[in-house]
C-alpha cells in the first residue's frame, strides 16, 4: 500500500486560519475546522481523488449510497442530490455552522 503515505498529507497541516476556505463537495458551504476527505469514487473501485466535506456530510453520503453506486453517479456526472434524502439534507444543512454536527448521532 505505496499510495498511503499521500492520503495522509492533509493531517499535516498546520492549523492555520488564512487558508482559502475551502469548500465541501457535498453541500457547497464551506468547510469547518474538521475536514472529511471523500473518495467520490471508492478507493475499493480505482478512485483516488478525494474532495473535502464536511463530516456530516460524509455520513450521509454513507448512509444513502452503496459504493457502487457512488460509482454510478460519478461516471454519470450526477450530483449525489438526484437522492432525495440527501438532496432534503443539503437543503436542511445550508444554514448551519460549519462545524455543525448532529449529537445525536455519535452513537451510531
Ligand atoms: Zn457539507
Amino acid at each position: 500500500m505505496a499510495r498511503k503515505d499521500r492520503d495522509a498529507d492533509w493531517i499535516t497541516n498546520d492549523a492555520v486560519d488564512d487558508k482559502p476556505a475551502e469548500t465541501c463537495w457535498l453541500c457547497g458551504r464551506p468547510v469547518g475546522k474538521t475536514v472529511d476527505r471523500f473518495h467520490p469514487i471508492p478507493k475499493s473501485r480505482g478512485g483516488r481523488d478525494t474532495v473535502p466535506v464536511h463530516p456530516i456530510c460524509r455520513e450521509t453520503i454513507d448512509a444513502n449510497f452503496t459504493a457502487s453506486e457512488l460509482v454510478r453517479h460519478a461516471e454519470a456526472g450526477k450530483a449525489l442530490t438526484d437522492n432525495e434524502t440527501v438532496a432534503r439534507f443539503v437543503k436542511w444543512v445550508a444554514n448551519k455552522p460549519a462545524d455543525f454536527h448532529s449529537a445525536t448521532k455519535a452513537g451510531r
